[in-house]
């Protein structure tokens, strides 16, 4: 999805490199465990984010969807980067 792709570089513009590794490239490697329980990976608040900022609403987030990505997006940006960590490891 290229909306999609163009979402996750306006994630990395905003939260800036270091942020955005820790806030989206981490998490997506812990995805990989969450998937086998069958969750939808692009309900990740930080897939939905990159989604929705690149105009890709063709997976039809909920309004809690899309509240929860972008406190995430804000969480990362301005709390400490480590927090995204451990909520990933949450598994959301
Ligand atoms: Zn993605």
């Amino acid at each position: 999805m290229l909306n999609h792709e163009w979402g996750h570089i306006a994630q990395m513009q905003f939260l800036g490199i270091p942020r955005f590794l820790l806030a989206t490239a981490v998490p997506s490697i812990f995805q990989l465990g969450v998937s086998l329980k069958g969750e939808n990976y692009y309900k990740k608040p930080w897939e939905a984010s990159a989604s929705i900022l690149g105009g890709d609403w063709g997976r039809a987030y909920t309004k809690a969807d899309v509240v929860v990505s972008a406190l995430y997006l804000f969480a990362a940006k301005f709390a400490n980067p480590l927090w995204s960590f451990f909520f990933a490891l949450w598994g959301w």
